[in-house]
């Protein structure tokens, strides 16, 4: 393997490609921008000038992105917000507003996630799934755009996916399911509110190991021995990657890009063929004995 020598490594984070002051005077809403990669997201957009506002649920999540941002010299805000509950999302928006102004950027990172086998799923656990990371973010989505279609001012929406939104994601059917939605509701919103200035695309990341990853999916991960050997890229992502797309999306560059998905994940999703290593059944992969109902 010693002389495969897969993707070239990115310029280290700090270094961006948009000019200085690219996000001067804009407010950036990101869902879930305390932990990973919504924090990755919200620091790009705050090296170029931004003001930074975090939503979640956590008060430890809120201090972390917000010492983050603020180590990085961009006003910030952190607002509690539950992103299944409208009437949270409008208080989260009326604050930010407060705070700096209508946010021009709306990236919809939240999402909650777990590997389980499709016939131990809980109704309780598809329905928290489907209803954080699908419904959530079509109520995001649709404040945003209430307000600036409102005010007559253009924004720009981005929709965090998965790759399963595609493929189907064995062991993850809830979120897999709900992520396809998002990337079909991106299309629809990306025509109806395109007239009204607002942009919409989706960005989907491979695999971008993180130490802010829930338990769960960490123990799914350590599974895989060696993660760089597994990806065509012979990597896997580091976070300023998926940051700089972003703010390439919503930067005046992307402008006439709407409607798209962008994949940022070294051409890992694409790795298929007709003829794969034994099928292992999702119980077995996770260690599960044989199903028992009830
Ligand atoms: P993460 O660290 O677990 O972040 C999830 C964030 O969502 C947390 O900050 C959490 O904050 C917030 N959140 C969850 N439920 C919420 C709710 N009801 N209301 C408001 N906020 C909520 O995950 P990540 O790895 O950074 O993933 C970020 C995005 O990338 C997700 O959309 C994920 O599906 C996608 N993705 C990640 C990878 C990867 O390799 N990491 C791969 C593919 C796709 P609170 O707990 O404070 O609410």
């Amino acid at each position: 393997m010693s002389d495969l020598i897969g993707l070239p490594a990115p310029p280290p984070a700090g270094d961006t490609a948009l000019k200085p002051g690219t996000f001067d005077d804009v407010a950036v809403f990101v869902t879930g921008g305390g932990t990973g990669l919504g924090k990755a997201i919200a620091s790009e957009f705050a090296r170029l000038g931004a003001s930074i506002v975090i939503a979640s649920r956590k008060d430890d999540h809120l201090d972390a992105g917000r010492e983050t941002i603020a180590a990085l010299g961009a006003p910030v805000r952190v607002v509690r917000c539950d992103i299944r509950e409208p009437e949270d999302i409008a208080r989260a928006f009326d604050e930010a507003t407060d705070a700096f102004a209508l946010p021009g950027v709306l990236v919809n990172n939240a999402a909650a996630n777990f590997p389980v086998p499709a016939e131990d799923m809980s109704p309780n656990a598809w329905r928290t799934v489907v209803d954080i990371t699908l419904n959530g973010t079509f109520f995001c989505a649709r404040e945003f755009a209430r307000r600036h279609i409102v005010a007559g001012t253009p924004g720009s929406i981005i929709n965090v996916g998965a790759t399963y939104a595609w493929t189907g994601g064995p062991g993850f059917a809830h979120s897999a399911a709900a992520k396809a939605g998002v990337k079909n509701l991106t299309e629809s919103l990306a025509v109806e509110w395109g007239p009204y200035g607002i942009q919409v695309n989706g960005l989907v990341p491979g695999l971008f190991p993180h130490e802010d990853m829930t338990s769960d999916i960490r123990g799914n991960l350590d599974r895989t021995s060696d993660k760089d050997v597994c990806q065509p890229a012979m990597r896997v992502g580091q976070r300023q990657e998926l940051g700089w797309a972003a703010t390439f999306l919503a930067s005046p560059y992307g402008r006439f890009i709407s409607g798209h998905t962008l994949v940022v994940d070294g051409a890992n999703w694409q790795r298929r063929s007709l003829t794969n290593p034994p099928v292992v059944t999702v119980r077995e992969q996770m260690g599960r004995g044989p199903f028992q109902p009830g």
